[in-house]
């Protein structure tokens, strides 16, 4: 599968620096980053200026108490297969959180304390959501417990549950990244992203399709 090429990510500084105090207010900056307070699409925004590497994007995750034990077999896979999909998804990705049960409130309040923000902050979770898009910080969820859940009452095979997990996280991640990636970055070409990519089944479709093309990869 083809990826548009990676934006030019010192004219998106520029043109992020020139929208300061118009559509956008720059709360904080750094050699490679800019967060943004958008003001026209509500939320914060952070822009990375530098093709992703897997230790940027290990950099960017954050693991609770309760999915700590997930993080060594996982970790990498998940920097790997960020790092494989188109990179202009991952322009304004600030964090990926691994949750165990994200619907369970002693979890949501270590997250919102490893990220030093209010509990009530914490979008509301149904237990069996597979992962969500936090746009208000940009952030993704990833909720493990509902993927061993799904993988164990489907699959009977060891062999088989370890392939469904797979499937499930990583095709979770690629989705949540993809939403993120269209709609947290105002300006993503037309071109090339026009709005209709944006709907829930073209963003499955793109899914899939994507992790078919890199699942030999990993
Ligand atoms: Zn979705």
């Amino acid at each position: 599968m083809n990826f548009p090429k990676l934006m030019d990510l010192q004219k998106l500084r520029i043109d992020v620096e020139s929208e300061n105090e118009n559509s956008l207010l720059i709360c904080d900056q750094g050699e490679d980053f800019i967060l943004t307070d958008d003001l026209e699409e509500l939320c914060y925004i952070r822009y990375h200026f530098a093709p992703p590497t897997e230790n940027w994007i290990k950099n960017r995750m954050v693991w609770t108490q309760k999915s700590m034990q997930y993080k060594e077999k996982w970790e990498s896979i998940f920097a790997k297969t960020a790092c494989l999909i188109d990179w202009n998804m991952l322009i304004p990705l600030n964090n990926i959180i691994i949750m165990y049960n994200a619907a369970n409130e002693e979890e949501q309040d270590d997250v919102c304390k490893l990220l030093d923000i209010e509990p009530y902050e914490f979008p509301s979770f149904d237990g069996d959501l597979l992962g969500l898009k936090w746009s208000f910080y940009g952030n993704i969820i990833i909720n493990l417990s509902s993927h061993i859940d799904v993988a164990k009452t489907t699959i009977l095979r060891d062999e088989e549950f370890e392939k469904e997990l797979k499937f499930a996280l990583l095709t979770t991640l690629i989705h949540e990244l993809r939403h993120l990636g269209l709609e947290s970055n105002p300006f993503l070409p037309k071109e090339d992203y026009p709005d209709s990519e944006k709907s829930e089944s073209r963003v499955e479709e793109w899914c899939v399709a994507t992790y078919e093309s890199i699942c030999d990869k990993i």
